[in-house]
């Protein structure tokens, strides 16, 4: 089945020694007012960029960093991203600030052993969206090697991505992508069972292509969250005034059925934590069974839940979870996402974790370095594992002709 990573080079297969190598990351750190507050996907790429200054490699660091309009958004400035990595791998780290001019080269054949450049935040030029050949010429004009290691940014068609590797010979993965990828792929080969999908987050149709490519794969879904309550709709029971996704009813239905007829395993909430509206914690309680009073919404899953789910949780040798199980980032509504947290940290079998809100919903439990692997991908994770190419990789990908 899934092979994620054949006909792909990793930076070990390659040759770096002396070699101008264009390294494309995931630096798109969280900054509050200016300030790094989350510093995992710096940390996440230094095995790459270490690997490659241990063997004698020139290299060229390039990441986006949020969502910038224009050049004069110089709060999306790479500079504390720069400062960082500089003090992190106590070398220095030079930032660039004219990304599509080759005016680098000489400052390349300069470039001592303790140096490394960074551009500036790529999408400061409309061409790195635009997946710009133009741009991937200037920068293909100075390098010899490509290597992406950013996964998060790997199931976009972008200049840096997609167009550069493109035109370029030399190229392939560095060590997160390659660890992502062996990661996810262990959720879709052989994996060891049982094996429960613990879903939940804001909606059902954001999961819809995740859920119908692992039902045939999984033992089981264990669903909280708000999509619980489309389920629990569907199947007639009271919701309140929980988030419903109304023309998701139907969908629902049939995938109660298609996971009935399969003999898996469907763990929905048997009780609650109710209240008349998100910000209002005062007024929270917890249901006695999973019908929600017309004037409530759901925004946690309730103690006799977390128990059954902790109890099938710690029963599982694989678990795929994607999803926070309640309004994690209200502290009155965090226990049950939690709890998930604290079940998988109790389980010796292997633990991914999926998604750009439980990773954060992980790292805030307390529980992240008992997870086998958090993935740094958000979405990119979810459009591997639902089967989609993600064009960063393909065109890394030698084409293997039978
Ligand atoms: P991920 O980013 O990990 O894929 P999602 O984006 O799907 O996760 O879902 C995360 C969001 O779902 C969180 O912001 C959380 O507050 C929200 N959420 C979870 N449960 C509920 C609920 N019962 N009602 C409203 N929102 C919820
Ligand atoms: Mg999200």
């Amino acid at each position: 089945m899934a092979s994620g990573l054949k006909g792909i080079k990793t930076v070990r297969d390659l040759e770096v020694t002396g070699k101008v190598v264009f390294l494309r990351l995931d630096l798109n750190v969280p900054l509050e007012n200016g300030k790094i507050s989350d510093e995992t996907r710096i940390t996440a790429s230094l095995p790459t960029i270490k690997y490659l200054m241990d063997n004698g490699a020139k290299i060229v660091m390039c990441s986006h960093l949020g969502r910038p309009k224009t050049e004069a958004d110089r709060e999306f400035s790479m500079e504390p991203v720069a400062k960082r990595l500089s003090e992190l791998l106590s070398a220095e780290v030079i930032l660039w600030e004219d990304i599509a001019s080759d005016g680098i080269k000489a400052l390349l054949q300069n470039l001592r052993k303790t140096q490394l450049l960074l551009l500036e935040n790529v999408r400061f030029n409309p061409g790195e969206t635009k997946d710009s050949e133009e741009l991937a010429t200037v920068w293909a004009g100075y390098s010899d090697v490509y290597v992406n290691d950013a996964f998060g940014a790997s199931h976009r068609a972008h200049a840096s991505i997609h167009a550069l590797p493109n035109i370029m010979k030399n190229k392939g993965i560095g060590f997160l992508i390659e660890k992502e990828i062996n990661m996810l792929d262990s959720l879709l080969d052989n994996p060891k069972r049982p094996y429960l999908a613990v879903l939940g987050g804001a909606k059902v149709s954001d999961k819809i292509a995740v859920i119908e490519k692992l039902l045939d794969i999984v033992d089981g879904f264990v669903i909280g969250g708000a999509m619980a309550y489309t389920f629990l709709k569907a199947k007639g029971h009271a919701v309140g005034k929980s988030l419903v996704e109304g023309e998701k009813l139907n969908y629902a239905r049939q995938m109660v059925e298609r996971i009935e007829a399969r003999n898996k395993t469907l763990l929905l909430p048997v009780d609650h934590v109710v209240t008349t509206s998100i910000s209002d914690t005062k007024s929270a309680h917890t249901t006695n069974d999973m019908n929600i009073a017309d004037n409530e919404l759901g925004v946690d899953i309730g103690p006799k839940t977390i128990k059954a789910y902790s109890t099938a949780l710690h029963e599982a040798a694989t678990v795929f979870w994607n999803g926070p199980m309640g309004v994690f980032e209200t502290a009155e509504f965090s226990k049950g996402t939690f709890a998930i947290a604290k079940a998988l940290a109790e389980n010796s079998g292997n633990k991914i974790v999926g998604g750009g809100d439980s990773a954060a919903a992980a790292e805030a439990s307390g529980y992240a370095d008992k997870m086998t692997h958090i993935s740094t991908g958000g979405g990119a994770s979810l459009e591997y594992l639902q089967g989609d190419r993600l064009p960063g990789l393909e065109i890394l990908r030698t084409k293997i002709r039978n």
